[in-house]
């Protein structure tokens, strides 16, 4: 059976991860969240209090950092930091600003470029991010840039926080998903941007169902899968 990918970018909150899994797991194939592994470094830099704005700062960290994803016995995908799981740790909000700045420096990105191309080397993926249509896997099978309005998303970010337990309120999630979404698309270096190539997917009136039948229907016209 030959190598597939499957390249899904978009912005903060879109639901990416979530219908990302799900069709992975539906296709068989692996599924490669990427934000978390910039959360991994945004993560180190936050702990350290190193401001995520200094470019010199952040990149005299990288050599220190050893960073590898595992898939645990659950089956989900694990962020190890210095041999350390900190797969709940990256998702406090706090670091998900951290990661935002930490992610606009050149360093950073050419750091886990050939880590991210590496996992889709072996096996089918099914990978979601912000660049990876454009500069990861530019030859993917199939690209989708999955969005929603700000509004939407900031909905749905609540509701899951609320689920975890760390409930925050909605204008300070709108807030910070604004903020992000200009971080994202105004950095020099791989901004979030749609592949001239990808499929736009807009969620924002579909519900979870849906948006997961719209994806795979994409995907598999795609691919025959
Ligand atoms: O997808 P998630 O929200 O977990 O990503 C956290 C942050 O990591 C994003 O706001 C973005 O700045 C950065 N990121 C990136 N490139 C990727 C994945 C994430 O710059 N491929």
């Amino acid at each position: 059976m030959s190598i597939i990918s499957i390249a899904i970018d978009g912005p903060s909150g879109a639901g990416k991860s979530t219908l990302a899994r799900s069709a992975a797991s539906s296709l068989g194939f692996l599924y490669v969240d990427t934000g978390a592994i910039y959360r991994t470094i945004g993560y180190h830099i936050y702990r350290e209090g190193i401001d995520p704005r200094d470019a010199a700062a952040v990149e005299a960290e990288l050599p220190k950092l050893r960073v590898e994803l595992t898939y645990g016995q659950d089956g989900l995908q694990h962020m190890l930091l210095n041999g350390r799981d900190v797969t709940a740790e990256i998702r406090l909000p706090e670091v998900s600003l951290h990661t935002s700045a930490v992610s606009g420096h050149p360093a950073v990105r050419a750091y886990l470029l050939e880590m991210q191309r590496e996992l889709a080397r072996t096996q089918s993926v099914i990978m979601d991010g912000r660049d990876i249509g454009t500069v990861v896997l530019p030859d993917a099978a199939v690209k989708v840039f999955l969005t929603a309005s700000p509004e939407a998303r900031a909905r749905r970010r609540v509701r899951e926080l609320q689920q975890r337990g760390t409930p925050e309120p909605l204008e300070k999630v709108l807030e910070e998903i604004q903020q992000r979404d200009w971080n994202d698309t105004h950095r020099d270096a791989s901004p979030l941007r749609q592949a001239e190539d990808a499929v736009l997917l807009d969620t924002t009136d579909m519900d979870f169902q849906e948006s997961e039948a719209a994806l795979l229907r994409i995907i598999r016209e795609r691919t025959e899968q």
